[in-house]
């Protein structure tokens, strides 16, 4: 059978429009699929387990993995620092799956200036009225922070053209589905196909 090279799959979008249900669902369908655990230096919220959220660290330890070299790529979000575990991806990839992140722009342009072969998809809420119910519905976040979320999900949304595909989540089984096919389509990319032309030579009469 054909195999395709592994690739990197950046799923970004404002905070509230569904990224984090959508990310959780693609991995338990897809088990080629596996999500990348960043670190921040932002405090635990009520719900996240370390590990399996983030791996929440100090400041200190996050700037030591800067200064190492192990972080794969890395930003200032909302006033916390974010960052892709190098050694962590390099084992997933080592067991063959298509590695998801759920990292902002930033993190995006990064990977993409360091070539890494990556699948940019960004997510949309269906609009602001349900963005702010969402954020609002929530109730995690204090109503600064949400109202401060409102005005980062504008300049977030402001960098949508940058990504390979775009989908509006109005739907959390609907956008799922589409995303699940954008990745089986990105599979079969012929540059990524691995043998592609001993494969082909079985053909030859
Ligand atoms: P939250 O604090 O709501 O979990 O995440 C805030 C934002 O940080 C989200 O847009 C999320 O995608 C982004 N983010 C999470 N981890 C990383 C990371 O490792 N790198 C970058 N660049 N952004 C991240």
């Amino acid at each position: 059978m054909l195999k395709h090279k592994n690739f990197l799959i950046v799923l970004s979008s404002p905070s509230g429009a569904g990224k984090t249900s959508i990310s959780r669902q693609l991995i338990k369908i897809d088990k080629q699929i596996a999500l990348s655990i960043s670190c921040t230096t932002r405090t635990i919220r009520k719900g996240e387990k370390e590990k399996k959220d983030y791996y929440f660290i100090k400041e200190k330890s996050f700037n030591e993995m800067i200064t190492k070299d192990e972080l794969l790529e890395y930003a200032n979000v909302f006033g916390n620092l974010y960052g892709t575990p190098k050694n962590k991806v390099l084992a997933l990839t080592i067991k063959n799956k298509d590695v998801l992140f759920d990292i902002d722009w930033q993190g995006f342009q990064q990977l993409k200036q360091n070539e890494f072969d990556v699948v940019g998809i960004f997510i949309l809420p269906p609009s602001k009225k349900e963005l702010a119910r969402r954020l609002d519905k929530r109730g995690r976040d204090t109503k600064e922070e949400v109202v401060n979320r409102m005005k980062l999900a504008q300049s977030e949304i402001s960098h949508f053209l940058e990504y390979d595909y775009i989908v509006v989540n109005d739907d959390l089984e609907k956008s799922v589905k589409n995303i699940l096919s954008i990745i089986e389509t990105e599979r079969h990319k012929r540059d990524r196909l691995i043998n592609l032309t001993k494969f082909i030579d079985k053909f030859r009469f």
